[in-house]
């Protein structure tokens, strides 16, 4: 009878950034979401079809550069930034995957389908109930 105890499994480290994110695979689709909507509105920008940015030396520059880059961003995909943005937020303080209306844990596999959610299925239905309010 054998009796080492030592399993010679390799401690096979996954290649994931080491940040301590509770759901690396859901940042990376939230990174990649983001990345797309700005590349997506960067190709608006270099586009001549309006008016064009010009690059100053002054400090005003950036500001109006990104003035422009919003105009530029449809109001649509403004906003799903903006939820991108405040998911990966919450990714950072450990605060993701909660839900805003029980406070309980948001099963993996809806973040994963809509990695910008903050509320569970079922408070979501009971919000969507809500908004449709049969009168
Ligand atoms: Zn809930």
């Amino acid at each position: 009878m054998k009796t080492s105890a030592k399993k010679s499994t390799p401690t096979r480290k996954k290649p994931a950034k080491a940040n301590g994110v509770k759901y690396p695979d859901i940042q990376k689709d939230l990174e990649g979401q983001r990345a797309a909507i700005l590349a997506e509105a960067g190709v608006v920008l270099t586009n001549p079809t309006g008016l064009e940015v010009f690059p100053d030396v002054s400090d005003q520059a950036s500001a109006e550069a990104d003035q422009h880059f919003s105009f530029r961003i449809r109001e649509r995909e403004r906003k799903l930034l903006k939820k991108i943005d405040e998911a990966l937020g919450r990714l950072a303080t450990h605060t993701y995957g909660i839900c805003e209306g029980c406070q309980g844990d948001i099963p993996y596999k809806r973040l994963k389908a809509r990695p910008v959610t903050t509320l569970c299925i079922e408070c979501k239905t009971s919000q969507e109930e809500a908004e449709k309010s049969p009168r």
